[in-house]
């Protein structure tokens, strides 16, 4: 942490560690945006509602929605430091993508429906936006729905849908309009999961474990009152939801504790009798490392003070992710580099590190830098947004 603390902020500290200490559920977070395991869900659910109850996430919603007229963006910096260290899980997936968007664009129904149970995570929400031929181009989007009586009625798949295996309730978004701009023509809804016609199909992924899932949406009935917004304003909302997502990936780990883990990696990994931390080479890579996480830190601080004044530059949360996800992928491999051939192991091998944090760790790292928009698409987002470069002719 880089900031003198308040007494204020040095109270709330405390009291977010006692409640750590109180509340902490018998599971550790993995690297990267996890799914928990079935059996760990209930415990998990009371983690993250504890978390909600207690005031400290989500404590920046209105005030009728159970947010706190007290909170500041400096509070949550101070969580999210805390969560990170402790190595708690946080609430995962789409809750903070969902409730953005209804605080933002929901009926008051919707929200008196969906935010007291988002709080009390009686919830899983997953976000249903990319699907085979729309990742970076999502305005292409082809998943189709059409208005019969009172309801949508919604036809096509999805895929990348991460946590969708255990999912309540999805973000979706479909084409209602094909005659018009394609941005034009997509709108938002609420879907429950169980509603006939959605077939849940999990990805087996690199990690070995299953995140990602494949949703089919086969004439699914979805009912007027969970559109989101008005029909045809769903890229906006999906807009401003991940823009959320991408400055919100960077605070839930913070590399600079990685880095101080690479420290220790390279004073217990020999190399020709040595420590790999006495090679110049060694320290080189680690300090420079370093100040990249440095530079990540304090740019998502800065992104977190300036959202919470309402003020926002455009390539604010594209230069963030790109540094972030970089850094953390490179550090990541160094990480395995250092430990030589024990780096090749993998879990429950006994002589691998750390339980396999750090095989895990890599292997998840390439896919920050494709979640939430690609790194290509961020820096084209820099190039066009902030400095004003001629648009990439490749983008439709
Ligand atoms: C960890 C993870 C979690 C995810 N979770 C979800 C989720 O919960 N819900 C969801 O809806 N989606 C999710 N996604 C999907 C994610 O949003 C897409 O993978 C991402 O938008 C890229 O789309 P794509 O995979 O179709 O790749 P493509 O768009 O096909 O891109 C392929 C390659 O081409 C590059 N490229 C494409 N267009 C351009 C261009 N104009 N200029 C330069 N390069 C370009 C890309 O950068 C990439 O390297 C997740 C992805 C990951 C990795």
């Amino acid at each position: 942490m880089y900031l003198e603390l308040t007494d204020d902020l040095l109270d709330y500290r405390n009291r977010i560690r006692e409640h750590i200490a109180a509340h902490r559920p018998p599971m550790n977070r993995l690297p990267g945006t996890r799914s928990p395991k079935p059996a760990d869900l209930p415990v998990y659910r009371q983690w993250c509602a504890s978390l909600f109850s207690a005031g400290f996430v989500g404590a920046d919603w209105p005030e009728e929605w159970g947010g706190r007229a007290d909170h500041t963006a400096l509070q949550d910096f101070v969580l999210d430091v805390e969560l990170a260290q402790a190595k708690t899980p946080r609430p995962i997936g789409a809750y903070n993508l969902i409730s953005g968007a209804l605080l933002a664009s929901g009926t008051q129904e919707q929200k008196a429906k969906f935010l007291p149970r988002i709080r009390q995570f009686d919830d899983l929400w997953c976000q249903l936006f990319s699907e085979p031929d729309a990742g970076s181009d999502l305005a292409s989007l082809r998943t189709k729905a059409r208005r019969e009586g009172d309801d949508w009625v919604v036809s096509g798949q999805k895929v990348w849908t991460t946590h969708a295996h255990i999912a309540d309730f999805g973000f979706l978004l479909a084409r209602t309009d094909p005659a018009v701009r394609k941005h034009a023509g997509i709108t938002a809804f609420v879907v429950d999961m169980q509603t006939p016609g959605i077939t849940v199909r999990p990805l087996r992924e690199i990690t070995g474990s299953s995140d990602f899932n494949e949703v089919f949406f086969d004439e699914v009935r979805i009912p007027r009152e969970n559109m989101i917004g008005a029909a045809g304003e769903g890229w906006a909302i999906a807009r401003s939801a991940l823009a959320h997502e991408r400055s919100q990936s960077q605070r839930e780990d913070s590399i600079a504790d990685a880095v101080r883990q690479l420290v220790q990696i390279a004073a217990d990994s020999p190399r020709d009798g040595r420590p790999a931390s006495e090679y110049s080479e060694v320290r080189q890579r680690i300090g420079s490392f370093f100040a990249r996480a440095q530079v990540s830190d304090l740019l998502g601080f800065k992104g977190l003070l300036k959202s919470a004044d309402g003020v926002s530059d455009v390539g604010d949360s594209p230069v963030s992710k790109v540094v972030f996800t970089e850094a953390n992928l490179d550090i990541a491999t160094y990480a395995l580099e250092l430990q030589g051939n024990r780096g090749v192991l993998d879990s429950p091998d006994e002589e691998v590190l750390d339980g396999g944090r750090w095989q895990e760790a890599f292997l998840y790292a390439r896919g920050f830098t494709i979640s939430a928009g690609s790194n290509e698409i961020m820096r084209n987002l820099i190039a066009e947004r902030a400095l004003r470069l001629p648009r990439d002719p490749a983008a439709g």
